[in-house]
């Protein structure tokens, strides 16, 4: 399958690809593993392609005040080999080897990842089970982006047209909290079926805090803020924990295809849900 025709355009800075950016059928470029398939597929048909993997200074990781900071162009290998990343969100590590194959890994980024918001990409459930936000520049300026407001529908975010992002923002793991990402995987491409990252802290044997993320399943990848209001206050013992993933797929349009139907995905988002939450809650250190 070969894309429509196109321009390219390489630029030098961000306000350069901001500018080009005003053709509203330019579309931003980065390791195009998600927007080339689509071109591909004629899904999409942008008449010009923004390359960003030009400019200067986007590829990076590093500590920032309690953030782990990840430039618009660091692939999933520079996280998975990067030992800030396994030093402060060492589950962000553990997600990115799952995406894919190596060349995908090489490619990939994770801004990009976001910006795309397949509803089955890995990522984003990362990202929202760490919490944070991500950091973009536009017309008007640069803005931070709440990433609990950031995942609108399928494929839709909350850039506004002409935003690009240039950096993700992603809060370092708390002190003595656990962290795992389980996933059930379509085994061709490796999207998640389903996938979950559990952020879990203890207090005794109590949890005392947790953030969840889902995707998969739905549209976009969300929170299920239900389960994580039942965990808190629970031991951590499988009886408990059962009790309390139930509810993972409430108020969700539990998707199906053909990979999977809806009432699959639903039992393995409890599933997962479950065993990431223990096995998070096993990585902790008790405060
Ligand atoms: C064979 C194959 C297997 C894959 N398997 C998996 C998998 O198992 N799990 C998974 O999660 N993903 C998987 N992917 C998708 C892969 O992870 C994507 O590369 C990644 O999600 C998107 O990053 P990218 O840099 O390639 O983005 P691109 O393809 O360059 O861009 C994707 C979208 O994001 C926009 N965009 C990119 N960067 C920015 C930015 N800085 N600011 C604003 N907008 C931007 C683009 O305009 C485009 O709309 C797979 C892809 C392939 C081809």
């Amino acid at each position: 399958m070969f894309p429509g025709t196109f321009a390219y355009a390489a630029p030098a800075s961000l306000q350069d690809a901001i500018g080009l950016l005003d053709d509203p059928q330019a579309k931003v470029i980065a390791g195009g593993h998600s927007l080339l398939p689509l071109m591909k597929l004629r899904l999409a048909q942008p008449t010009l392609l923004v390359d960003i993997g030009r400019i200067p200074g986007l590829t990076y990781v590093r500590s920032d005040a309690g953030y782990l900071a990840v430039g618009a162009m660091t692939t999933y290998r520079q996280i998975i080999n990067s030992e800030e990343v396994h030093r402060s969100a060492p589950v962000l590590a553990e997600a990115a080897s799952e995406v894919g194959d190596p060349q995908v890994r090489a490619r990939g980024t994770l801004a990009g990842a976001l910006a795309h918001a397949d509803p089955s990409g890995d990522l984003p459930a990362v990202a929202l089970a760490l919490g944070g936000s991500v950091r973009a520049v536009g017309p008007n300026g640069e803005r931070d982006i709440d990433l609990d407001e950031f995942f609108v529908d399928m494929l839709t975010t909350s850039l506004e047209e002409r935003e690009i992002i240039r950096e993700v923002r992603l809060r370092v793991q708390p002190p003595g909290a656990g962290a795992a990402y389980q996933k059930f995987d379509q085994p061709a491409s490796h999207y998640a079926l389903t996938g979950v990252c559990a952020v879990i802290s203890l207090r005794g044997g109590t949890i005392s805090s947790t953030r969840i993320g889902v995707t998969g399943v739905g549209l976009k990848a969300y929170r299920p803020t239900a389960v994580e209001a039942a965990l808190v206050g629970k031991p951590l013992e499988e009886e408990a924990v059962t009790a309390a993933v139930q509810t993972v797929t409430d108020g969700i349009d539990v998707q199906g295809d053909i990979h999977a139907g809806s009432e699959y995905r639903a039992h393995l988002a409890r599933v997962l849900t479950h065993r990431a939450v223990l096995e998070a809650g096993q990585r902790a250190h008790p405060a």
